[in-house]
């Protein structure tokens, strides 16, 4: 990790504070004074600033239920962003892996690791993403079997060239159902319905890979380890 970001992981300092304490030759590594702020540190380098020793912060795991009317964006735009209801330092150094519409609810998975957020979102990691979903139009019994086919062969989504991966459709009740699908394209089920002429009028994410949503709407709790250890 870059030096400034170090700085800024393990204090309260913001990026051009710590870009400061670097320019006046307040910072060493193993000792040595280090100016510049792309200088990469590892978690074993012993990182001083004037003279106190730095630790770096593990990065932080976070479960949110998403209520509706929020956003899974860095910023507030016409709805807030759901890292505003997370009471934690620097909220906003974290980032949501997989986002969700305004007008979903759901399980949200919040982070400031990369690493481990890719493999939520690739769809090359096949992390499966249960939702549930609420349809305008109900699934005619006769039509069920062929329905969950369509599903399973992939879909042609409007304005994507390649069909979607293979999906899991359970039938709950004739306007309700689960579906599972690996991949996070823009709108993705509600596309994937608009695809086989029906309209997703609520949707509800329960789970990701093995994390299953088990906190009241609006609230959040930090991960336990075997959660975070199961991507
Ligand atoms: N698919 C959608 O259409 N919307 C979401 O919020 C998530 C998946």
């Amino acid at each position: 990790m870059r030096i400034d970001k170090f700085i800024c992981k393990s204090t309260e300092l913001t990026r051009s504070e710590a870009k400061k304490l670097l320019k006046m030759g307040d910072v060493r590594v193993n000792g040595e004074v280090i100016k510049n702020a792309a200088t990469q540190v590892h978690e074993n380098n012993s990182v001083t600033v004037n003279g106190e020793a730095l630790t770096a912060r593990t990065s932080r795991y976070i479960m949110m239920h998403k209520p509706l009317d929020t956003i899974c964006s860095n910023i507030d735009e016409v709805y807030p962003s759901l890292l505003n209801y997370i009471e934690v330092d620097k909220v906003f150094d974290l980032h949501i892996a997989g986002r969700l519409d305004a007008d979903t609810t759901g399980l949200v998975l919040v982070t400031d690791d990369g690493r481990w957020s890719h493999n939520i979102i690739s769809p090359k990691k096949d992390c499966a993403k249960v939702y549930r979903v609420n349809l305008r139009n109900a699934i005619l019994p006769e039509k069920s079997a062929e329905l969950i086919e369509r599903f399973t062969a992939g879909l042609q989504l409007q304005g994507e060239e390649q069909l979607t991966l293979p999906a899991k459709l359970e039938i709950l009740n004739e306007k309700e159902v689960l579906l599972t699908i690996t991949e996070g394209k823009y709108h993705q089920v509600k596309r994937m319905f608009a695809a086989v002429g029906n309209k997703v009028v609520a949707l509800h994410r329960q789970q990701i890979g093995k994390i299953n949503l088990d906190i009241e709407l609006g609230m959040w709790r930090y991960l336990t380890d075997a959660e975070v250890n199961s991507f």
